[in-house]
């Protein structure tokens, strides 16, 4: 099967070069566009990068020869559009809020669907927020956001942030299950990368816990109720429940998010933590059939140590793209507590992002 080419708007952040670095073997798409900037528009990507590249693993050599674009101009994406150079894009661009709606607005307007990661889009009421495992359906929404706006081809997409990956899908399996949470308080530790290059001062970061990550707690809050929702008269209903209060911290940890939660359930309780830990390890939803490339064979791994998960130790798990999660025990105030872990760049960002992309050239809407 050829390759079907894909942009990356911001390939030279810390997420752009997670997207570089996990599509160089991927069997689906090749990166053939790549834009950021106009501090970086004009020079080879091997340039742009140079001095700033972060990862262990390096980009494909020609991925390093492409010309980075100016991401503000969609002209130039819509006539590497009409060349073959560019089918989609994936969109890592930390910009304001306003200027990046408006932005991938025009991307879509221009006939090129935009899978994002940026936070400008969460709320908006027709576009869904995905985590693949959780609500495919919610895809299905594209025909009714395309008609009301007049796009032809292009449409929005995002995911949700990275701060509540790692307890999504612990969640959602137990919701499955008739084990629905109704209140649940979390911490989270959230490591440096969540903040991008060069992110948060090296003098805040060493020996030190930063308590506030500005919005975060907010998101944490909200987003994983329009997740549950569904969709009603071609707009997102959110649900009501969990209520959730979160506190989100920043921890001197290159990657991987930790959380640690305690939960009540609606009504029904399980009737043991071996059977919530059957549950977790049961958990599979997604279209099975699809074989997604991205999808972590095991969704949820349950680690029986007392001191895991752990982000150096259990982040890449599954290709980073699995939740791990450890300590699961009742709770003195509320039902149950326990930990877990998600890598924020992989399965947070660029790995969630493909994750998306390929469930919705499964369900038809890329081509
Ligand atoms: P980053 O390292 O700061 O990278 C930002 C990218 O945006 C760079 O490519 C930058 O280009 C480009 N950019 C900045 N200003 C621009 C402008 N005015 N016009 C066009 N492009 C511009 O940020 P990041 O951590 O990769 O985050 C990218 C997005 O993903 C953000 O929306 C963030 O909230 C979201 N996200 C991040 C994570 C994470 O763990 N890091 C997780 C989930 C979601 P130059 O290099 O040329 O400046």
């Amino acid at each position: 099967m050829d390759r079907i080419p894909v942009g990356i708007l911001g390939a030279t952040g810390m997420v752009g070069q997670n997207y570089i670095t996990l599509l160089n073997d991927h069997p689906w798409f090749e990166v053939r566009y790549v834009a950021a900037s106009p501090r970086s528009a004009g020079k080879k990507y091997e340039e742009a990068v140079a001095g700033r590249w972060q990862l262990a693993k390096t980009y494909a050599p020609h991925v390093g020869s492409l010309m980075v674009e100016d991401a503000n101009d969609v002209s130039r994406a819509a006539a590497a559009f009409k060349k073959g150079e560019c089918s989609f894009v994936f969109s890592a661009l930390e910009m304001g809020k306003d200027e990046t709606r408006a932005l991938e607005e025009a991307y879509a307007s221009a006939g090129i669907p935009v899978i994002s990661n940026a936070s400008a889009h969460r709320w908006t009421s027709d576009v869904p927020v995905l985590i693949a495992e959780i609500n495919p359906e919610h895809a299905d929404i594209i025909p009714a956001q395309k008609k009301a706006r007049g796009w032809d081809r292009g449409f929005i997409a995002v995911k949700p942030n990275c701060s509540i990956q790692s307890y999504m899908k612990p969640l959602h399996a137990l919701a499955q299950a008739g084990y629905p949470a109704q209140r649940i308080i979390v911490t989270t530790m959230q490591a440096v990368s969540g903040a991008g290059y060069p992110g948060v001062p090296s003098l805040d970061m060493l020996d030190n816990i930063v308590p506030y990550i500005g919005g975060e707690e907010e998101k944490s809050e909200k987003e994983p109720l329009k997740i549950f929702g569904c969709i009603e008269n071609g707009a997102f209903k959110n649900a009501e429940f969990p209520k959730i209060s979160a506190h989100c911290n920043r921890v001197p940890v290159t990657d991987g998010h930790v959380a640690t939660l305690s939960l009540e359930f609606a009504a029904k309780k399980p009737g043991s933590m071996e059977e919530i830990k059957a549950i977790w390890a049961a958990y599979k939803r997604l279209p099975q059939e699809a074989d997604l490339p991205m999808a972590p064979k095991h969704p949820i791994i349950y680690r029986e140590e007392d001191n895991r998960p752990q982000p150096r130790k259990d982040r890449d798990a599954d290709k980073a793209m699995a939740v791990v999660i450890g300590r699961l025990r009742p709770c003195n105030v509320f039902d149950i507590r326990f930990t877990a872990l998600s890598h924020n760049t992989v399965r947070g960002a660029a790995g969630g992002g493909i994750l998306n992309a390929e469930l919705l050239k499964y369900k038809g809407y890329l081509a």
